[in-house]
């Protein structure tokens, strides 16, 4: 489903995990990111794109190589990759395929495009690196944290900003990568607020947002548990680590393996 239209942004939304795939048109170009999840959800992006793209080039963006993220990759086989040095160099490729297999025999999904990992065009190496598409400037900032591979984007003459899987308006941080990667990860989104007037975040999952306000929440909202957390886990504090567990949106199995996740990288960078 779309989640928000503007003239020139579209959102779509999955209805698993809330992942969104984003579609922005410019004069020179359409830019797809992490087009996802379902085959039909695949589908009706690729129809989408087809509809309005006309004689403009398409670019793929991939905010990290988690698989749900990377799963409609050969749904758009003629556009340019954009991703950064990490997703290049992902070091479990493999696995990550292995993954969407996974999935999609597990539920019987047939999609009529191949599954393979992204192999990037554009590298992304370092913060501030720069991308001129015609008119359109696009600035690309190394989000590690989550994954080592994140990467956040603004399209600078829309003031958007695609996050990847930071600044959720409900998914408290999930730390795959490093607890140390992603506070600092949070203070450069912070200094990216102060260096572009951003108009529209897009996270990963859930909600847009246009207001400056909520954008700073989610901030401070991620930027405050984790610290709890880390303070939590140094201290051995049980009774405050459940609590912050049950912080949690839509607990499950898989949330209290996140957290668990959380609390194990937390332990292995902060205690020697
Ligand atoms: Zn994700």
């Amino acid at each position: 489903m779309i989640q928000y239209q503007s003239e020139q942004v579209t959102v779509f939304q999955s209805e698993l995990f809330q992942t969104t795939s984003t579609v922005i048109q410019t004069n020179e170009i359409v830019l797809i990111v992490d087009p996802n999840w379902l085959a039909g959800e695949v589908e009706a992006i690729k129809q989408y794109v087809n509809t309005i793209k006309r004689e403009r080039d398409t670019y793929l963006l991939f905010t990290h190589g988690d698989f749900d993220h990377i799963i409609g990759y050969q749904a758009f086989p003629d556009a340019k990759v954009i991703g950064s040095a990490g997703l290049h160099h992902h070091p479990e490729k493999k696995q990550k395929l292995e993954m969407i297999r996974e999935f999609d025999a597990k539920n019987y999904i047939s999609r009529n495009y191949p599954i393979e990992f992204p192999m990037v065009d554009i590298v992304i190496h370092e913060d501030g690196q720069q991308l001129q598409l015609g008119n359109t400037s696009i600035t690309f900032y190394l989000a590690p944290g989550h994954t080592a591979d994140g990467l956040i984007t603004v399209v600078e003459s829309l003031g958007v900003m695609i996050a990847g899987d930071y600044l959720s308006n409900f998914e408290l941080p999930f730390i795959y990568d490093s607890a140390k990667a992603y506070v600092q990860t949070l203070e450069k989104a912070k200094q990216i607020f102060s260096a572009h007037a951003i108009n529209l975040l897009v996270p990963g999952h859930g909600q847009v947002s246009d207001d400056s306000a909520e954008m700073k929440r989610r901030l401070e909202m991620a930027a405050d548990y984790l610290n709890r957390l880390i303070e939590a886990v140094l201290l051995s504090d049980d009774i405050t680590i459940d609590a912050l567990y049950k912080e949690h949106a839509y607990l499950s199995s898989f949330t209290e393996f996140c957290h668990e996740e959380n609390i194990r990288i937390i332990r292995s960078e902060f205690i020697t």
